[in-house]
């Protein structure tokens, strides 16, 4: 299963863009994405950084 926000989601654009490792996409995107903190947020439709990271850190070396 991969999450419904994968294709809209900046995590793939950034993943795309050779700045987000692999392991963010294989470890929530296509693998446990109800564990995303991005996820969760969306689901309740809370506002979020586009550089906040699946754990719901922010990698401030991404570009915005
Ligand atoms: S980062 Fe989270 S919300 Fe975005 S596609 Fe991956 S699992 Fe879904």
């Amino acid at each position: 299963m991969v999450c419904k926000w994968y294709q809209v989601c900046p995590m793939k654009r950034y993943y795309e863009q050779g700045e987000l490792e692999k392991k963010w996409i294989e470890n929530f995107c296509k693998g446990d994405y109800q564990s995303c903190v991005r996820y969760q947020m969306e689901e309740k439709r809370q506002p979020h950084p586009d550089r906040m990271l699946p754990d719901g850190s922010i990698d401030k070396s991404l570009k915005r």
